[in-house]
């Protein structure tokens, strides 16, 4: 599966990094990196949990 940002719907706060912090990380620049293009094994449901708690609905996963 792979992970889906909508740049410009992100507004860079960072609970996506706190729910998933192996997934994703706000830069320096306050830009989110993804640390994985796609869903690691095992990390599914802390994908998951980051994608519901996105304020801005900025995340989805694609097949
Ligand atoms: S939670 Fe959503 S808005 Fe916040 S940094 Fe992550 S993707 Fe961007």
């Amino acid at each position: 599966m792979e992970i889906i940002v909508d740049r410009a719907k992100c507004t860079s706060l960072g609970i996506c990094e706190s729910l998933a912090p192996d997934v994703f990380e706000v830069d320096d620049n306050g830009e989110l990196v993804l640390k994985a293009a796609t869903v690691p094994d095992g990390l599914r449901d802390d994908v998951e949990a980051a994608i519901a708690g996105c304020p801005t609905e900025a995340l989805r996963l694609r097949d």
